[in-house]
């Protein structure tokens, strides 16, 4: 049997339904759904995405038969609706409309009011007795369709500015300038008659072709256009950046018109079920009288709000419609509510009120800002209305990180006065250097610059460049515009609506309050509050005590199987890190207190301790540095009271450590009472060629036992003492770079020597303690099994691994690894998120070979992967113990431990 091209939808059922998003995109399955649950729809069809995947496969053309299953369809669309499509007297109009598998706003094509001709305007005019309606909607169809179809979807590439869409909307301008208009609604029946004629000779000019007047001319162009879109620049980029395949294809929904257009009875509107910018379970939306659909997002008059909770500072002057049409209101709130009912989620709707009846047009689930995902998830699972496994799924690791992310800081903001005040649409601060193209965002952020995005309002062409900056400043648009839309998709930092600022792009400035600010000048947003402040102000992390954010992690944490500890090498970290959850920590690198704040003294020792000649030398210089190892770990150790922590010996190459300054020299020099010629000496026979894979890790506890001995010593001793202090320590004792048992023997054995020592000198009776090994070596993993008769633990060192399994020097990448990348040679960055193909090989082999020789192995990962989303889930899959991660991603880590559960068990699920 030949495949169904066509879906049919309306008079209170549908062939499709709202599981068929594939085949149908989002919006032909929601409007198939919406019209089966009885909510009023205006009859249409859809035309699979398997239509537009055959287009492309096969030369564009179209599957035979298509036609005559579209004609078949439109015949259904007339009976409903009573009317003819292409008829003199009661004509039929429709929309093409493009809808993908997920929602992509604002990026493919939609045309209205097809099917008006010269043929068909007169009997329209007749019928409803309102000819400025119908040439304000014969010029909107000018418009688009000489955009979408005539110009983009024809491969015509204008130059900026310089589009027909802009040129006409130029010409309309005018018009309403040299009347004294202010508003579209404002211009007469004549003018807008005038303009079409006007805009009809300039698309013959411009594109060099007629205006087609022929109904089904503009029904096959419309459609054609929709999959042509597809692989239109703006829909591909979209795609690159969301990580849509191309292979996906868009169907194409044709529709029954109805008219916002039609008078003060008639208007447009775009809402949600819930607040989208901060979650409140209220009713939340924006709508205009007298208009089509596309002035609600494209910023042309400000909507007024739909309730009194939609009222914000700029439309609190305008009347809601539950004030205007209270009774229209009362079923659209009651329909709002039967979707988010229906589909257990919040919904983004698109509704048409014509001559005092209802009409919705859309529904999907509606985008929202990470604190609004959270807020959500947790109310809906408060109201039952979902599982807490689906509350998992709800919010996904990005917008987490949103509410982690910083915040300008409340102090400095107090005493700044704001420059101008927009819309929060997008929350958290951004500060950076303005631009006004979305092209110079993304040039100047390639070059290392933070920039703010300034625009009288975006356009889908933007949004490369909104991606590029720290964020995005519109004049106009409310929350429901196009950026307000992507960035709240994003988690971006967003204020639109801005009035106050006017903006010159070919002056490259913009005047705000008398004012002139110039491309590259600082500004600072706000995006919580709305707020804009010239210049530079101060930013904060984020993440303090949030009840929600806890409440939320405490359902991951009843899910999830993995432990989640952090990298942390202070009590400062680890107290952090405890508070956002950590349990325990994974990573603390001794050489930590060798950098940085206060590092002087110990630094001074362990040069010391490095270019010491003899035994006795290093000694003094050992037990200087004792003190300071032992404060540190005794510290953290207190931090983490009754959590493991686990402790790595000092680590990286012992030169990194020489200094090179002559005065830092000449020091060294005089306390050891040697000459400066000795210690370069000394310093040089140091040197190494290969650092990374020298004389580091366990090589140096293996050649200067007392440098391990010191620090394991310091660990015991520390531990001892807080427990005579009444606390619960635990170290676990890390060895790193290992490749063999036998040296890791070695070590570990040295270290059972001094547990006994300190239990003897400090009267303790058992210090709880692991000792184990870092595995970073491919051969490690390899020989896992003899390991693992001396490690307790294995910690997989995946930053070390993943370079010495791809031969990839970390620090060398840069070099090469954007080719690979941009030539498809590897999918990503594989020190980012593990390679589960190679380096993942290793991990399981490892993993394995150890338990095998020791069923009680504990196991974890403490790279940097160690937080990253996709990296956690197969940490899960492989069956670690635990991930660990720097303090800030430890909510990141807990939420994507309890993803990877929630995922499989739906997998297995679907198996049975
Ligand atoms: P997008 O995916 O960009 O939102 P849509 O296909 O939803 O594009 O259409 C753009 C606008 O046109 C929306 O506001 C929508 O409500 C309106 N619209 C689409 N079809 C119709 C129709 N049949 N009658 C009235 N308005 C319509
Ligand atoms: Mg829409
Ligand atoms: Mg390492």
């Amino acid at each position: 049997m030949a495949a169904k091209f066509v879906y049919f939808f309306g008079g209170g059922k549908a062939e499709g339904n709202a599981t068929m998003k594939n085949l149908l995109g989002g919006k032909g399955a929601n409007l198939a759904e919406m019209a089966n649950l009885g909510v009023p729809v205006p009859p249409g069809f859809t035309i699979t995405t398997e239509v537009c995947t055959h287009y492309y496969a096969n030369h564009r053309k179209y599957p035979s038969g298509l036609k005559e299953k579209v004609a078949e369809a439109i015949k259904k669309v007339e009976k409903i609706m009573g009317k003819k499509f292409g008829d003199s007297a009661d004509p039929l109009l429709m929309s093409v409309r493009s809808g993908a598998r997920s929602s992509m706003p604002g990026m493919m094509e939609t045309v209205l009011n097809v099917g008006l001709t010269s043929k068909t305007i007169p009997g329209l005019i007749k019928k409803t007795g309102n000819e400025r309606f119908v040439y304000d909607a014969y010029r909107r169809l000018i418009m688009m369709y000489s955009d979408v179809v005539m110009e983009k979807a024809a491969g015509v590439e204008p130059k900026d500015d310089e589009g027909i869409r802009r040129q006409l909307d130029r010409i309309m301008e005018n018009v309403k300038r040299e009347k004294g208009l202010k508003l579209d609604t404002e211009l007469s029946a004549t003018d807008l008659k005038n303009l079409c004629e006007v805009f009809k000779s300039r698309v013959k000019e411009v594109l060099g072709k007629d205006f087609p007047d022929d109904p089904n001319e503009q029904l096959w162009g419309g459609i054609h256009a929709v999959f042509a879109s597809w692989n239109g620049k703006r829909a591909v980029s979209y795609r690159r950046i969301e990580g849509i395949p191309d292979e996906w294809g868009t169907a194409v929904n044709v529709q029954a018109m109805v008219f916002g257009n039609m008078g003060e009875k008639s208007a447009t509107g775009v809402a949600f079920t819930r607040n989208p910018g901060n979650g409140e379970n209220r009713f939340y939306g924006e709508y205009l009288v007298n208009a089509q659909g596309e002035d609600v997002v494209a910023g042309i008059r400000t909507p007024a709000p739909v309730n009194e909770d939609s009222k914000s500072e700029h439309n609190r002057e305008l009347v809601s419609l539950e004030k205007a049409m209270p009774k229209i209101y009362k079923e659209l709130f009651a329909i709002q509510r039967k979707l988010e009912k229906h589909y257990h989620d919040m919904q983004d709707i698109e509704f048409t009120i014509e001559n005092g009846r209802l009409w919705m047009l859309q529904c999907r689930v509606g985008k929202r800002n990470g604190p609004a995902a959270v807020k959500m998830a947790m109310d809906m699972l408060k109201e039952k209305l979902i599982t807490s496994k689906d509350a998992v799924k709800r919010v996904t690791p990005a917008q987490l990180d949103e509410l982690l992310h910083p915040i300008i800081d409340p102090a400095a903001e107090k005493n700044s006065k704001p420059l101008a005040k927009g819309l929060p649409a997008g929350p958290g601060g951004a500060v950076g250097q303005i631009v006004f193209s979305a092209q110079a965002a993304v040039e100047w952020a390639k070059a290392g610059k933070k920039v703010i995005l300034c625009r009288e309002e975006t356009n889908p062409e933007d949004v490369e460049g909104m991606r590029a900056a720290q964020g995005v400043l519109t004049a106009r648009g409310g929350m429901t515009s196009h950026a307000a839309l992507v960035a709240r998709g994003w988690g971006k930092c967003c204020i639109v609506g801005c009035g106050a600022i006017d903006v010159h792009y070919s002056a490259k400035e913009m005047h705000v309050d008398g004012k002139v600010l110039r491309e590259g000048d600082w500004l600072t947003l706000n995006g919580t509050k709305g707020l804009v402040y010239e210049g530079q102000l101060p930013t904060l992390d984020a993440a303090e005590e949030n009840k929600l954010l806890s409440g939320f992690l405490k359902v991951c944490d009843s899910l999830r199987k993995l432990g989640v500890r952090t990298n942390a090498d202070t009590p400062e970290d680890a107290t952090k890190a405890r508070q956002l959850g950590a349990e325990g920590i994974g990573l603390f690198r001794t050489e930590h207190m060798f950098y940085g704040k206060g590092s002087d003294e110990p630094l001074f020792l362990l040069r010391k301790m490095i270019v010491s000649k003899n035994a006795d030398e290093r000694k003094k210089a050992i037990d200087g540095l004792y003190t300071y190892v032992k404060r540190d770990i005794k510290g953290t150790l207190a931090a983490m009271d009754n959590l493991p922590v686990v402790i790595r010996l000092l680590d990286p190459p012992l030169h990194e450590f020489v200094p090179r300054d002559r005065e830092k020299l000449q020091a060294l020099a005089s306390d050891l009472n040697i000459s400066m010629d000795e210690l370069a000496k000394r310093s040089e026979a140091l040197h190494e060629s290969n650092p990374m894979m020298g004389h580091r890790g366990v090589r140096l506890g293996v050649t200067y036992p007392e440098v391990s001995t010191m620090q394991i010593m310091a660990i015991f001793e520390a531990a001892a003492e807080l427990i005579k202090e009444g606390k619960k320590p635990y170290p676990e004792i890390m060895i790193p770079v290992v490749c063999d048992v036998k040296e890791l023997r070695n070590q570990l054995n040295l270290a059972r020597d001094i547990y006994k020592q300190v239990l003897a000198k400090t009267g303790v009776k058992k210090i709880r303690h692991k000792l184990g090994t870092m595995i970073e070596i491919p051969r490690a993993a390899l020989v896992a099994n003899e390991i693992a008769e001396e490690a307790e633990f294995f910690s997989f060192g995946t930053n070390d691994l993943t370079q010495m399994s791809f031969g990839f020097s970390r620090d060398d990448i840069g070099g090469f690894l954007p080719d690979y990348l941009s030539k498809g040679i590897l999918p990503g960055d594989p020190f980012q998120s593990i390679d589960q193909k190679g380096v993942g090989e290793l991990i399981g082999i490892g993993i394995e070979r150890g338990r095998k020789t020791r069923k009680d192995l504990e196991v974890g990962i403490c790279g940097e992967h160690g937080g990253e989303p996709e990296s956690v889930a197969f940490c899960h899959r492989v069956g670690m113990d635990y991930v660990s991660c720097s303090p800030f991603r430890v909510p990141i880590a807990r939420l994507a431990a309890a993803q990877v559960v929630v995922a499989e068990m739906a997998a297995s699920k679907k198996k049975k």
